[in-house]
């Protein structure tokens, strides 16, 4: 459509549509958005781009557009620091090519497709760039995660087993840790937590917002908290010091919650109670809950991930979580 087609349709529908139309015609954009995922991404992009005005790698303002490249994509010269690039460059999805197929390959990530199941639907993708591509949305989704907490928090930390998954180490005569290969299966050699288990902690509020970290120590737990708590917030944990430190310091109120442990001896001498939990009581339940999801996603669906990669997967679980999480955030987000 030319620019003067486009320019009389929107003046039509402006002053002559009536309401029925125009509903009809958002089904109609919305259908037309849902199936070009990807131009409208980076359409959304260009013209972002050439809002900002600043080069991604110089920051320099004394920037002109410089021509188009042969995928029609605008491109654009600094004159500070005398190079080009396109809307792309600084994105997670700098240089990536066939952008017609991002649609089809968020679609099958999202279904949480392996790479290999994904080569098999026929797409005309190699399966190194699946594999690439795969970390560059998961790498977008992983900024993402809560900066402040406040209202009701909950806080604890989760252990995965160190993984090495993938690493080339072994067979190339440097491993990455002292120690043999070996399946994934065969979990943690120590038992309880060891060196082997990488801490992850989690807190999360009661607004729904999360913070995420995966830590080399649980001595980082207070650390990873500092400056994330609003004053005046109660903090619910299991009790260890590292809470209570950080939630005082934050000038939060601190609650230790107490798990009963209940083994099946105990619930025959002492029937457990029938007693419905009140509404509002405090726990940790939300933070349980979302550990058993990352479980179920790191441990379950991926078979297991590389611990260098950790934090990416986790952060994808946090983005698909979010209400109305579509391909289209995730893709929105990698051009960011
Ligand atoms: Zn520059």
């Amino acid at each position: 459509m030319n620019l003067n087609q486009f320019e009389r349709l929107k003046s039509e529908v402006a002053t002559k549509a009536s309401a029925a139309q125009i509903l009809e015609l958002e089904d109609v954009v919305r259908r037309v958005i849902a199936g070009q995922i990807a131009e409208v991404a980076l359409a959304r992009r260009q013209s972002a781009t050439v809002l900002a005005h600043q080069c991604p790698r110089c920051s320099s303002q004394q920037v002109v557009l410089h021509g188009k490249d042969k995928n029609g994509r605008q491109r654009f010269l600094c004159r500070g620091c005398k190079r080009t690039y396109n809307t792309l460059t600084g994105t997670p999805m700098a240089r990536a090519r066939k952008c017609h197929l991002w649609g089809e390959y968020l679609r099958h990530m999202i279904g949480h497709l392996s790479v290999r199941k994904i080569a098999g639907t026929g797409i005309d993708l190699s399966h190194v760039t699946l594999w690439r591509w795969r970390h560059r949305f998961l790498k977008a989704a992983a900024g993402d995660n809560a900066t402040s907490l406040s209202g009701v928090i909950e806080a604890d930390e989760t252990f995965f087993v160190q993984s090495f998954k993938g690493h080339r180490g072994w067979a190339r005569g440097k491993p990455p840790a002292n120690r043999a290969a070996r399946p994934s299966a065969w979990g943690a050699l120590k038992r309880g937590i060891s060196s082997e288990q990488v801490p992850v902690l989690t807190a999360l509020d009661s607004a729904g917002r999360v913070y995420e970290a995966v830590l080399s120590s649980t001595g980082g737990v207070e650390g990873a908290l500092t400056g994330r708590i609003a004053p005046g917030s109660v903090v619910c944990s299991d009790g260890a010091m590292a809470y209570v430190k950080a939630a005082v310091k934050a000038g939060a109120e601190h609650r230790r919650v107490i798990v009963p442990t209940v083994t099946p001896l105990a619930t025959k001498a002492l029937p457990l109670p029938t007693r419905r939990r009140k509404r509002g009581r405090l726990g940790l339940g939300r933070v349980n809950a979302h550990h058993e999801r990352i479980k179920t996603l790191v441990n379950r669906r991926c078979r297991g991930v590389a611990t260098r990669y950790l934090g990416s997967y986790l952060g994808w679980n946090r983005a698909m979580l979010r209400e109305g999480f579509a391909g289209t955030v995730l893709l929105d987000r990698s051009l960011a």
